[in-house]
Protein backbone atom coordinates (compact mmCIF):
# COMPACT_ATOMS: atom_id res chain seq x y z
CA UNK A 1 0.00 0.00 0.00
CA UNK A 2 1.06 3.73 -0.63
CA UNK A 3 1.55 6.40 1.98
CA UNK A 4 0.51 9.46 0.80
CA UNK A 5 2.95 12.15 2.07
CA UNK A 6 2.56 15.87 1.20
CA UNK A 7 5.62 15.81 -1.50
CA UNK A 8 5.03 13.21 -3.77
CA UNK A 9 7.19 10.75 -5.45
CA UNK A 10 7.37 10.73 -9.42
CA UNK A 11 6.35 7.64 -10.87
CA UNK A 12 9.05 7.51 -13.31
CA UNK A 13 12.44 8.65 -12.14
CA UNK A 14 11.26 7.81 -8.22
CA UNK A 15 12.52 11.53 -7.31
CA UNK A 16 10.96 13.57 -4.48
CA UNK A 17 9.19 16.54 -6.18
CA UNK A 18 6.51 19.13 -5.01
CA UNK A 19 3.24 19.83 -7.07
CA UNK A 20 3.64 23.48 -8.34
CA UNK A 21 0.10 24.26 -8.82
CA UNK A 22 -1.57 23.94 -5.66
CA UNK A 23 -5.07 23.70 -5.28
CA UNK A 24 -4.63 21.07 -8.86
CA UNK A 25 -4.80 17.69 -8.23
CA UNK A 26 -1.07 16.27 -7.50
CA UNK A 27 0.73 15.65 -10.45
CA UNK A 28 2.41 11.48 -11.23
CA UNK A 29 5.17 12.71 -12.13
CA UNK A 30 7.70 15.59 -11.58
CA UNK A 31 8.89 17.20 -14.60
CA UNK A 32 7.57 17.72 -18.44
CA UNK A 33 10.09 15.05 -18.91
CA UNK A 34 8.55 12.26 -16.96
CA UNK A 35 5.09 12.90 -17.93
CA UNK A 36 6.35 12.16 -21.46
CA UNK A 37 7.85 9.10 -20.45
CA UNK A 38 4.11 7.91 -18.86
CA UNK A 39 2.59 7.79 -21.99
CA UNK A 40 4.64 4.70 -22.16
CA UNK A 41 3.71 3.12 -18.40
CA UNK A 42 4.68 -0.35 -17.71
CA UNK A 43 1.55 -2.23 -16.22
CA UNK A 44 3.07 -1.93 -13.15
CA UNK A 45 3.71 2.02 -13.79
CA UNK A 46 -0.24 1.79 -14.73
CA UNK A 47 -1.27 -0.33 -11.21
CA UNK A 48 0.74 1.81 -9.37
CA UNK A 49 -1.38 5.52 -10.81
CA UNK A 50 -4.42 3.62 -10.16
CA UNK A 51 -3.88 3.25 -6.21
CA UNK A 52 -2.77 6.24 -6.52
CA UNK A 53 -5.53 8.31 -7.65
CA UNK A 54 -7.76 5.69 -5.75
CA UNK A 55 -6.27 6.70 -2.25
CA UNK A 56 -6.21 10.60 -3.50
CA UNK A 57 -10.10 10.10 -3.58
CA UNK A 58 -10.39 8.06 0.05
CA UNK A 59 -10.80 9.62 3.13
CA UNK A 60 -9.11 6.58 4.81
CA UNK A 61 -10.31 6.40 8.70
CA UNK A 62 -9.69 3.49 11.15
CA UNK A 63 -10.20 -0.09 10.32
CA UNK A 64 -13.78 -0.06 12.11
CA UNK A 65 -14.91 3.36 10.03
CA UNK A 66 -16.04 3.51 6.81
CA UNK A 67 -13.83 4.99 4.22
CA UNK A 68 -15.77 7.30 2.07
CA UNK A 69 -15.10 8.27 -1.59
CA UNK A 70 -14.54 11.64 -1.81
CA UNK A 71 -15.21 11.77 -5.75
CA UNK A 72 -17.45 11.33 -7.99
CA UNK A 73 -20.64 9.07 -6.96
CA UNK A 74 -23.31 7.63 -9.02
CA UNK A 75 -27.11 8.24 -7.62
CA UNK A 76 -26.98 5.33 -6.24
CA UNK A 77 -23.97 6.57 -4.25
CA UNK A 78 -21.08 4.54 -5.72
CA UNK A 79 -17.82 6.06 -6.57
CA UNK A 80 -15.83 5.59 -9.80
CA UNK A 81 -12.71 6.08 -11.18
CA UNK A 82 -10.71 4.81 -14.34
CA UNK A 83 -8.83 1.64 -13.71
CA UNK A 84 -6.56 1.37 -16.82
CA UNK A 85 -7.26 3.21 -21.07
CA UNK A 86 -7.85 -0.40 -21.46
CA UNK A 87 -10.23 -1.70 -19.01
CA UNK A 88 -12.19 1.44 -18.49
CA UNK A 89 -14.22 2.90 -15.85
CA UNK A 90 -14.36 0.35 -12.36
CA UNK A 91 -16.69 1.43 -9.18
CA UNK A 92 -14.39 2.79 -6.19
CA UNK A 93 -15.42 0.01 -3.77
CA UNK A 94 -14.60 -2.89 -6.58
CA UNK A 95 -11.43 -1.22 -7.05
CA UNK A 96 -10.60 -1.05 -3.31
CA UNK A 97 -10.75 -4.83 -3.04
CA UNK A 98 -8.52 -5.25 -6.29
CA UNK A 99 -6.11 -2.94 -4.80
CA UNK A 100 -6.50 -4.95 -1.15
CA UNK A 101 -6.79 -8.44 -2.40
CA UNK A 102 -6.48 -8.86 -5.95
CA UNK A 103 -8.59 -9.46 -9.06
CA UNK A 104 -12.42 -10.29 -8.51
CA UNK A 105 -13.45 -13.55 -10.08
CA UNK A 106 -15.58 -13.69 -13.06
CA UNK A 107 -19.07 -13.49 -12.24
CA UNK A 108 -18.45 -12.50 -8.31
CA UNK A 109 -19.70 -9.05 -6.73
CA UNK A 110 -18.47 -6.95 -3.94
CA UNK A 111 -20.74 -6.65 -1.34
CA UNK A 112 -20.97 -3.97 1.42
CA UNK A 113 -21.44 -6.95 4.08
CA UNK A 114 -20.56 -4.66 7.27
CA UNK A 115 -21.95 -0.97 6.17
CA UNK A 116 -24.54 -1.39 3.39
CA UNK A 117 -23.25 2.09 2.43
CA UNK A 118 -22.29 2.45 -1.23
CA UNK A 119 -19.85 4.64 -1.07
CA UNK A 120 -17.58 3.06 1.70
CA UNK A 121 -14.21 1.88 0.10
CA UNK A 122 -12.62 0.44 3.35
CA UNK A 123 -11.56 -3.47 2.63
CA UNK A 124 -12.75 -4.33 5.98
CA UNK A 125 -16.24 -3.70 5.09
CA UNK A 126 -16.55 -5.63 1.72
CA UNK A 127 -16.89 -8.94 0.82
CA UNK A 128 -16.88 -11.03 -2.51
CA UNK A 129 -20.56 -12.75 -2.64
CA UNK A 130 -22.65 -13.95 -5.19
CA UNK A 131 -25.86 -12.07 -6.73
CA UNK A 132 -28.06 -14.61 -4.97
CA UNK A 133 -25.79 -14.26 -1.04
CA UNK A 134 -26.33 -10.47 -1.57
CA UNK A 135 -30.33 -10.65 -2.71
CA UNK A 136 -30.51 -12.55 0.50
CA UNK A 137 -28.09 -10.04 2.60
CA UNK A 138 -30.94 -7.61 0.98
CA UNK A 139 -34.01 -9.18 2.14
CA UNK A 140 -32.05 -9.71 5.55
CA UNK A 141 -31.64 -6.23 5.85
CA UNK A 142 -34.93 -5.47 4.37
CA UNK A 143 -33.70 -2.93 2.16
CA UNK A 144 -35.27 -4.52 -0.58
CA UNK A 145 -37.82 -2.27 -1.76
CA UNK A 146 -41.21 -3.84 -2.80
CA UNK A 147 -42.34 -1.76 -5.79
CA UNK A 148 -39.91 -0.34 -7.37
CA UNK A 149 -42.55 -0.03 -9.11
CA UNK A 150 -42.84 3.29 -10.27
CA UNK A 151 -38.98 3.63 -11.95
CA UNK A 152 -38.81 0.15 -13.30
CA UNK A 153 -42.55 -1.44 -13.94
CA UNK A 154 -44.11 -3.25 -10.81
CA UNK A 155 -43.45 -6.90 -12.76
CA UNK A 156 -39.98 -5.42 -13.64
CA UNK A 157 -37.66 -8.61 -12.90
CA UNK A 158 -35.07 -6.27 -13.02
CA UNK A 159 -35.73 -4.50 -9.82
CA UNK A 160 -34.71 -7.97 -8.36
CA UNK A 161 -30.58 -7.25 -9.40
CA UNK A 162 -28.38 -4.62 -8.31
CA UNK A 163 -26.83 -1.76 -10.37
CA UNK A 164 -23.30 -4.15 -10.31
CA UNK A 165 -24.99 -6.89 -12.14
CA UNK A 166 -26.60 -4.80 -14.30
CA UNK A 167 -23.87 -3.16 -15.38
CA UNK A 168 -22.08 -6.64 -15.71
CA UNK A 169 -24.51 -7.73 -18.10
CA UNK A 170 -24.60 -4.52 -19.72
CA UNK A 171 -21.52 -5.30 -20.63
CA UNK A 172 -21.34 -8.93 -21.03
CA UNK A 173 -23.95 -8.48 -23.83
CA UNK A 174 -21.49 -7.02 -26.58
CA UNK A 175 -20.22 -10.15 -26.92
CA UNK A 176 -21.85 -13.02 -25.07
CA UNK A 177 -25.35 -15.01 -25.42
CA UNK A 178 -28.01 -13.69 -23.47
CA UNK A 179 -28.79 -17.11 -22.16
CA UNK A 180 -25.26 -17.78 -21.32
CA UNK A 181 -25.03 -14.50 -19.50
CA UNK A 182 -28.00 -15.62 -17.48
CA UNK A 183 -26.81 -18.58 -16.38
CA UNK A 184 -23.00 -17.49 -15.59
CA UNK A 185 -24.61 -14.48 -13.43
CA UNK A 186 -27.49 -17.05 -12.01
CA UNK A 187 -30.03 -14.91 -12.66
CA UNK A 188 -33.43 -15.16 -14.64
CA UNK A 189 -32.85 -15.29 -18.56
CA UNK A 190 -35.74 -12.53 -18.79
CA UNK A 191 -33.76 -9.90 -17.04
CA UNK A 192 -30.94 -10.42 -19.48
CA UNK A 193 -33.29 -10.22 -22.19
CA UNK A 194 -35.35 -6.98 -20.72
CA UNK A 195 -31.59 -5.38 -21.03
CA UNK A 196 -30.91 -6.46 -23.90
CA UNK A 197 -34.35 -5.11 -25.50
CA UNK A 198 -33.21 -1.96 -23.90
CA UNK A 199 -36.81 -2.11 -21.70
CA UNK A 200 -35.03 -1.92 -18.20
CA UNK A 201 -31.90 -0.60 -16.58
CA UNK A 202 -31.64 1.64 -19.73
CA UNK A 203 -30.90 4.72 -17.79
CA UNK A 204 -27.33 3.12 -17.07
CA UNK A 205 -24.80 3.70 -19.76
CA UNK A 206 -21.24 2.30 -20.00
CA UNK A 207 -18.26 4.93 -20.18
CA UNK A 208 -16.28 3.90 -23.07
ZN1 LIG B 1 10.46 12.40 -12.51
ZN1 LIG C 1 -18.20 0.87 5.47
Amino acid sequence: MIKMKPKSECLICKNPFINKNPGRRPGLTCSIICEGKKRRFTDEQKEESFKRRFFEKIDKKSINECWLWKGFRNKKGYGSLMHTKENGQVQAHRASWMIHYGEIPNGLIIMHSVCDNPPCCNPNHLQLGTIALNQQDMVNKGRQKKGNAGIFGSNSYSAKITEDIALKIIESLKNEKAIRIAKELNVSKYIVYDIKRKKTWKHIKLES
